[in-house]
């Protein structure tokens, strides 16, 4: 059974979620505290984590930061639940490394959805272990989910990794920006595209001088190339 840690004070939402996510078919682990939640992450090694942005204890923005942080935590998707439409750019922002946001008040709908994409896109990465995708300086190894450039490791998060491996696979050809929701989010609906751009330009920086690969087709998405 899929696991799931509720990060959220808010004792009512906390709840719903609980309630939502259990009758989907998930255990379902609830704490209101932010460094409660960061060791209850560490201890349980949850196959999610929806994590509220403020929060007593810790912030999320710093729960989100310290799992990122860790070996052991840093392939955990983090989905964080903002309140306010002007945190957006900070949540999706470089230093956090969260995988998606949902803004409230959202549908409990809508959400689960969004947790279903999540839970079919990590299930599916269990395969093709042997494979490794050289491009440029840039090496990617689908078993570890290790990405080298030049040699050195660069820590990437799960989606990341992801986004980076498509934009590989599909070398040279651009790829739009609702393609990259659908194909790497996993999204089977209109998402905010706001998501891509902010991830490819994570994962640029990250990547340093080999980011550059990674080209903007403005008004349409992203293509990689040597
Ligand atoms: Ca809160």
């Amino acid at each position: 059974m899929k696991k799931v840690l509720v990060i959220e004070d808010e004792r009512d939402l906390a709840e719903l979620l609980a309630y939502n996510l259990e009758k989907e078919g998930y255990q379902v682990l609830i704490t209101g505290n932010g460094l409660e939640g960061l060791e209850t992450a560490r201890r349980e090694l949850p196959d999610l984590i929806l994590l509220d942005l403020m929060l007593p204890g810790m912030m999320g923005t710093e729960v989100c930061s310290s799992l990122r942080h860790s070996d052991k935590t840093r392939a955990i998707p983090v989905l964080m639940l903002t309140a306010r439409g002007d945190e957006i750019d900070r949540v999706v922002g470089f230093e956090m490394g969260a995988d998606d946001y949902i803004v409230k008040p959202f549908s409990m709908r809508e959400l689960m959805l969004r947790i279903r994409a999540i839970m079919r896109r990590s299930n599916q990465e269990g395969g093709n272990s042997e494979r490794q995708i050289s491009t440029g300086p840039v090496t990617i190894d689908c078993g570890s989910h290790r990405v080298t450039v030049d040699g050195t490791e660069v820590e990437l998060t799960s989606t990341e990794f992801k986004l980076l491996l498509y934009l590989a696979e599909h070398n040279g050809r651009v790829m739009k920006r609702e393609l990259l929701l659908q194909d790497v989010w996993g999204y089977n609906f209109v998402g905010d595209t706001r998501t891509v751009d902010t991830h490819v330009t994570r994962l640029r920086n990250k990547l340093g001088e080999a980011g550059d690969m990674i080209k903007t087709v403005r008004g349409f998405g992203y293509k990689l190339e040597e």
